[in-house]
C-alpha cells in the first residue's frame, strides 16, 4: 500500500472545505473555513471580493498541512458554484467583485445572448457566466486583456501562479460546446474585444505545480500537481458515487434536483434540462421548484425527524399534492401556471407530512420519468443527498414509489469529490 495522498478543496457559499484522502478513498483529515456573505447592494445583485474565497482556501490548506505534518499530496483538485464569474487581469489580479452565481443584474446582456445562442444553450439567461461576462466588461475600463474565470479558475491560477485555464464543466455556461470540445463561433462573436476566453480542458487534467512560494508556506514540494477542477454540483455527484449510467443522484435540498448519467446528453431548455460531460459519459439534470422548502413552511427539522418515525412508508398518504411554494414549475412539468396542491390537509401533522413527502417522491419519479422520455436511461439505483437525504422513511418511501434501490449517499460532500477526482486521475 501507498502513503501518497490527494486533496479536495470545495468553495461553496457559506465557506470552503478541504478534505485529504488515501488512495483507498478514505478521508484522513478535513478542513471547513467560513466565508462571509456575498455583498447584496441591491435586489437580485450578488457579488463578491475573490480575495476572500483565497483567504478561506489558504486558511483550509494551512489546517490540512499541519494535521497531516511530513506529508504532501500528489495533486489537488478545487470545485466551486458554477456561474460565479470575475474578469481578471494577466497576472490574476481580479479588475473588481465576481459576480456571484445568483446574480441576476445582466438581464440586457441576457436578451443579446438570447439572440444569438442556439435555444438549447445552457448559457442562455441572466444568471449564466456569458451574460455575466459581457456585463463585467462594460463595467471595467481595460488597459491590457482582461481574463474570464469562474470561481474555481481563480483559485487554480493563485495555486499555480498561471491563470487562464478552465474546465469544461464550468465553461459550459459560459457558451462551451462539450460535445465538441470548443467554443462556438457564436460565443467567439459575442465577447468583447479584449477579453480572453480560458482555454478548456478535461476536469482532473493536469495544469500546474503548486506555486514555489506557497509550496513553501506549507511545507510542500513544489512537485504537487494542481488539477483542472469542475463545478460544485457535479463534484458532489462524483462523491455520492455516481459512475455508470443509469446511476442518479437526487438532492433533497431547499428544491428537488435530479441527476442521472447517461451514455448520450440530453438538452431540453424549455425544462432547464441540461447535460454536463461527465468522464466517457454524460451527466443529464433537472430542477424542479418542488422539494424541502415547502417542508420547511410547516416543519422545523426536528419535527420532520420525530414526525418520520411514526410514518409507516409501505402504506399510501391516500393524499395526491403536488408541493410547491407558490404557482410555476419548469421541471419535471414546463407549466409557469402550474399551481400547488396541498389540500385537504389532514388534521394530524404527521399525515400532513406524509403526503407532502410522498407528493415530493412522485414528483422525483415523474422527473426520471422525463429524464427518460427525452433520451436518458432509466435509473437503476439512487443515491440521495441533500438535507432530506438523512430521512431514512423518506428514503423507503422513494424506494417503493420508484422501484428501485434508494440510499443515502456514503459520502454529501463537495470537496471529497474533488478529491475522488484527483485520485482518478492518479495513473495519469
Ligand atoms: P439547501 O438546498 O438549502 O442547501 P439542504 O441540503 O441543507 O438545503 O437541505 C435543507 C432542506 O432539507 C430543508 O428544506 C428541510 O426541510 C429539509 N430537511 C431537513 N431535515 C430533513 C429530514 N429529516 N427529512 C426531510 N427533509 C429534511
Amino acid at each position: 500500500t501507498s502513503d501518497r495522498i490527494w486533496v479536495g478543496i470545495d468553495l461553496g457559499t457559506s465557506g470552503c472545505r478541504a478534505v485529504v484522502i488515501d488512495e483507498a478513498g478514505r478521508e484522513l483529515a478535513s478542513a471547513r473555513t467560513p466565508l462571509a456573505a456575498p455583498l447584496n447592494p441591491a435586489p437580485g445583485q450578488y457579488e463578491q471580493d475573490p480575495e476572500l474565497w483565497w483567504k478561506a482556501v489558504l486558511a483550509a490548506l494551512t489546517e490540512l498541512a499541519t494535521a497531516l505534518p511530513g506529508r504532501a499530496p500528489v495533486s489537488i483538485c478545487v470545485d466551486a458554484t458554477s456561474a460565479t464569474l470575475l474578469l481578471a487581469r494577466a497576472d490574476g489580479k481580479p479588475c473588481g467583485p465576481a459576480l456571484m452565481y445568483n446574480d441576476r443584474r445582466a438581464v440586457t446582456e441576457a436578451d443579446l445572448i438570447d439572440r444569438a445562442a442556439p435555444t438549447e444553450s445552457p448559457a442562455r439567461g441572466p444568471s449564466a457566466s456569458l451574460a455575466k461576462l459581457v456585463h463585467l466588461s462594460g463595467r471595467y475600463p481595460r488597459d491590457s486583456a482582461a481574463l474570464a474565470l469562474h470561481q474555481a479558475d481563480w483559485i487554480i491560477g493563485r495555486l499555480t501562479g498561471h491563470p487562464g485555464v478552465t474546465d469544461w464543466n464550468n465553461a459550459l455556461k459560459l457558451g462551451y460546446d462539450a460535445e465538441r470540445l470548443r467554443w462556438p463561433d457564436w460565443v467567439s462573436a459575442i465577447i468583447p474585444d479584449g477579453i480572453r476566453l480560458p482555454k478548456v480542458v478535461a476536469p482532473g487534467d493536469p495544469i500546474g505545480s503548486l506555486d514555489a512560494g506557497l509550496a513553501n508556506r506549507l511545507g510542500w514540494p513544489s512537485s504537487v500537481q494542481v488539477l483542472a477542477g469542475t463545478t460544485d454540483s457535479t463534484a458532489a455527484v462524483i462523491a455520492a458515487g455516481a459512475q455508470e449510467p443509469g446511476d442518479a443522484v437526487t438532492s433533497l435540498g431547499s428544491t428537488l434536483v435530479l441527476k442521472i448519467l447517461s451514455e448520450r446528453p440530453v438538452t431540453a431548455s424549455a425544462y432547464g434540462i441540461y447535460s454536463h460531460r461527465f468522464g466517457d459519459a454524460w451527466l443529464v439534470g433537472g430542477a424542479s421548484n418542488s422539494g424541502g422548502a415547502v417542508l420547511r413552511r410547516s416543519f422545523s427539522d426536528a419535527e420532520i425527524v420525530s414526525l418520520s418515525l411514526d410514518i409507516d412508508p409501505e402504506r399510501p398518504s391516500g393524499l395526491d399534492y403536488y408541493p410547491l411554494l407558490g404557482p410555476g414549475e419548469r421541471f419535471p412539468r414546463n407549466d409557469p401556471d402550474l399551481t400547488p396542491r396541498l389540500s385537504p390537509r389532514p388534521s394530524e401533522p404527521r399525515d400532513f407530512l406524509h403526503g407532502l413527502l410522498e407528493g415530493i417522491a412522485r414528483i422525483e419519479a415523474e422527473g426520471y420519468g422525463r429524464l427518460a422520455e427525452l433520451g436518458a436511461p432509466p435509473p437503476r439505483r439512487i443515491a440521495s443527498i441533500g438535507g432530506g437525504a438523512i430521512n431514512p422513511t423518506w428514503t423507503a418511501m422513494r424506494s417503493r414509489l420508484l422501484g428501485i434501490p434508494v440510499t443515502s449517499a456514503a459520502h454529501q460532500d463537495a470537496a471529497y469529490g474533488a478529491a475522488l477526482l484527483a485520485l482518478h486521475r492518479r495513473e495519469q
